[in-house]
């Protein structure tokens, strides 16, 4: 487990913006794996870093032509063209800007109408595709990865969430009132993630210290759904200065 501090946003993003780059490029696709495979968070954490690649991209530093995309999770009962959807956020910030055919962005169906169903059929195309290669991720303050609250067991695969009255209060900011925001949504499990090669958590501001110091100093528990990436053997925890904040060392 490798844990960095960045004294800026900028700088986590470049870094972050970097390793993904570093991936795709040491890419070659064969017949057998024809698609670097990128697992992709939504929130605020990730979008400095959506900045840099797109800027990285329309310079022509990196093409993502030989890249597949799986999102880690939709809410239920939004459309993808409603401006809360994480169909639409992925498209406005960052999809609508890169080089990406259209036909290799995987995104949870939150209007499917069976759950249990579509989420078999991401976890097998994830599977068809050789696994996620990269997988980024913010964390939660109460340390959730992707959907996947505190308890949910490790070996969770792709599957319907209830969303805990904390999850639901922090991203109510995004919602005209509270009682807006989907009380359940599909993510990729916590086994998901992990069977990714490499893990990029990415954390700022002071609100994730606690999240933080817990998944990277505590003891691994269910409580806190990051900390199992402790066990990974390919973690990198990028923070800033006020996410690494209450970190021994
Ligand atoms: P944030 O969300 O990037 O908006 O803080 C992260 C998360 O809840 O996983």
């Amino acid at each position: 487990m490798q844990v960095l501090t960045f004294s800026t946003i900028g700088d986590l993003a470049n870094f972050v913006s970097y390793e993904v780059i570093k991936g795709i490029q040491a890419f070659t696709p064969t017949p057998q794996k024809p698609f670097f495979v990128l697992g992709l968070p939504t929130g605020s954490t990730p979008l400095p870093v959506y900045q840099k690649l797109i800027e990285a991209c329309q310079k022509g530093l990196v093409s993502f032509k030989n890249v597949v995309t799986f999102n880690m999770d939709e809410y239920c009962g939004l459309p993808a063209h409603h401006e809360q959807s994480y169909h639409y956020f992925m498209f406005k910030n960052f999809f609508d800007y890169i080089d990406i055919p259209r036909n290799q962005i995987y995104i949870l169906d939150g209007m499917a109408q069976n759950y249990q169903e579509e989420c078999m059929q991401y976890e097998e195309k994830i599977a068809s595709f050789g696994g996620i290669d990269i997988q980024l991720a913010g964390i939660g303050e109460n340390g959730h990865l992707a959907f996947n609250e505190p308890n949910t067991p490790f070996d969770t695969p792709t599957h319907l969430q209830n969303l805990t009255a904390n999850t639901i209060e922090v991203n109510s900011r995004f919602f005209n009132s509270l009682d807006e925001v989907p009380t359940q949504a599909l993510t990729i499990g916590l086994k998901t993630i992990f069977d990714a090669k490499q893990i990029i958590i990415m954390a700022t501001g002071s609100k994730k210290a606690k999240a933080i110091q817990k998944s990277i100093e505590e003891e691994i528990d269910k409580a806190c759904p990051a900390s199992m990436v402790q066990e990974h053997p390919s973690v990198v925890f990028a923070c800033d200065i006020g996410a690494a904040s209450l970190l021994n060392k």
